[in-house]
């Protein structure tokens, strides 16, 4: 697929004339790389026609950089096709929202409502889990033992078959337990289909929830359209997370949902742990769509931002799969003397959304500061390893003290470190292109 794709732009790269036919093969290559993603076929003809206005002929003629305005435009034409003009509603910490989530079974329903739970516990909110699945035998169990692996409230009934009862009782309790995120887990199947769209209709009319999340499973392909569709038309969808986003699915899918429910989406699961779920981050996501994993942008952008003498060397590093705390170190460096964080960096995987939030540039700053401060009292030997078990308690209270730090602070910096290597891990094995010789996106 990304073969597919670098081969059309290389083809058009090579063509000493850019004429029309020459862009119409690219977008027709394109557009199949497109279907195999998932996408749908409808929107990938909007895009095309979109792309065919905004990429005037004339100016590619005029000897502008001909490959980067058209990558540039496809890029952009994804990245406004997944973005529905208006943000989701977002719970405020301490005042009490119910968010519903509805979905297919197996979707990753009950997976998502701990993860989301869980990523709002951390950043210290007061979540609770109610189930509302009666239909699925072992729903309640599944989310009980999730729930109490997360230390979160939760509610349901191995006996009370109506799922509308339940969702209200649970939801009264934990208001009166002044929890600030009730979140409600739903059925996803019933004997009939028309019965589970009329079930969710009346769970949300009975709990009358603040957000409607509908939960995705990335391998769904052309379905997604029609699903996305037919939940909204039952209950007021107004936020979209795309699950297993570590499998194969490139989640093309997810455009569907968003045109079909006019919402955005959220987060995405990336795999069946509770800590496994980022939140969504529009450019590697459509980096990945055209094939080009999360490292799309980056080859352009490494040689943007890393001193040209220190290229090799951290390429060559990241290649063998060797994320240290010294690599993060020098990264965190580059980034300070880049100026306007957040920006030039912005394409970097998980470097953007999470570590450098929009608008937080000058407190994300600090917090990188704040890191190097600890990590320039760490050895050597911590710095260039690989091995997270090196730090244990003593050390951690050792580098706490040094660097005039909580206990609490470093493991967090490393938590950070940790969070970094995972994504960072994917540089394993990676072709190291030399400078020129850039990514096709
Ligand atoms: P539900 O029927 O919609 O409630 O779906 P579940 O939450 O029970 O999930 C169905 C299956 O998908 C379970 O085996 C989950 O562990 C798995 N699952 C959910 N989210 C993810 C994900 O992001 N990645 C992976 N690999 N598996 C997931
Ligand atoms: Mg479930």
């Amino acid at each position: 697929l990304g073969g597919s794709i670098s081969r059309a732009i290389q083809q058009m790269s090579n063509a000493t004339i850019i004429d029309e036919k020459v862009l119409n093969d690219c977008l027709n290559e394109i557009t199949r790389a497109l279907l195999q993603s998932d996408v749908q076929f409808k929107l990938v003809r909007d895009m095309q026609t979109n792309i065919k206005k905004i990429v005037n002929l004339d100016d590619l003629a005029a000897g502008h950089n001909k490959r980067k305005i058209i990558q540039q435009a496809i890029f952009n034409e994804l990245c406004k096709m997944l973005d529905p003009g208006k943000p989701s509603f977002t719970p405020k910490k301490g005042k009490t929202s119910v968010v519903m989530f509805v979905g297919l079974q197996g979707s990753g329903k009950t997976t998502t409502c701990t993860k989301y739970a869980y990523y709002h516990q951390k950043k210290g909110w007061k979540p609770a889990l109610v189930c509302a699945d009666t239909f699925r035998a072992g729903a309640f169990d599944q989310l009980k033992q999730n729930a109490t692996k997360a230390k979160i409230p939760f509610y349901g009934s191995y006996m009370e078959s109506d799922p509308v009862k339940i969702a209200v009782e649970g939801v009264e309790r934990f208001k009166k337990e002044n929890c600030d995120l009730i979140i409600v887990d739903t059925s996803g199947r019933h004997k009939q289909e028309a019965a589970l769209f009329e079930e969710m209709r009346q769970v949300s009319e009975a709990t009358k929830p603040d957000l409607v999340i509908f939960v995705m499973d990335s391998s769904i392909g052309q379905a997604a359209f029609d699903q996305a569709q037919a939940f909204k038309q039952s209950v007021a969808v107004g936020a979209v997370i795309v699950t297993k986003m570590d499998g194969h699915a490139k989640g093309g899918g997810a455009l569907s949902a968003v045109a079909a429910t006019k919402s955005p989406v959220i987060f995405i699961g990336t795999g069946e742990h509770m800590d496994e779920f980022e939140v969504f981050d529009v450019k590697p996501f459509v980096s990945r769509l055209l094939g080009m994993g999360d490292w799309s942008g980056f080859m352009d952008k490494i040689h943007e931002v890393v001193p040209m003498d220190q290229q090799p060397e951290l390429l060559q590093k990241l290649s063998e799969g060797n994320f240290t705390l010294r690599i993060m170190y020098e990264q965190f460096q580059n980034i300070l003397k880049m100026g306007p964080i957040g920006q030039v960096f912005s394409m970097l995987p998980g470097f953007s959304a999470e570590l450098m939030p929009k608008g937080r540039e000058k407190e994300s700053q600090a917090k990188i500061k704040r890191y190097m401060t600890m990590m320039d009292s760490m050895t050597n030997e911590e710095l260039d390893s690989t091995n997270p078990k090196l730090m244990n308690e003593s050390r951690i209270m050792r580098i706490a003290r040094g660097s005039g730090h909580q206990v609490r602070e470093v493991m967090e910096m490393l938590e950070e470190y940790k969070r970094l290597a995972k994504i960072w891990s994917k540089m394993k094995g990676l072709k190291i292109p030399k400078k020129g010789e850039m990514s096709a996106l």
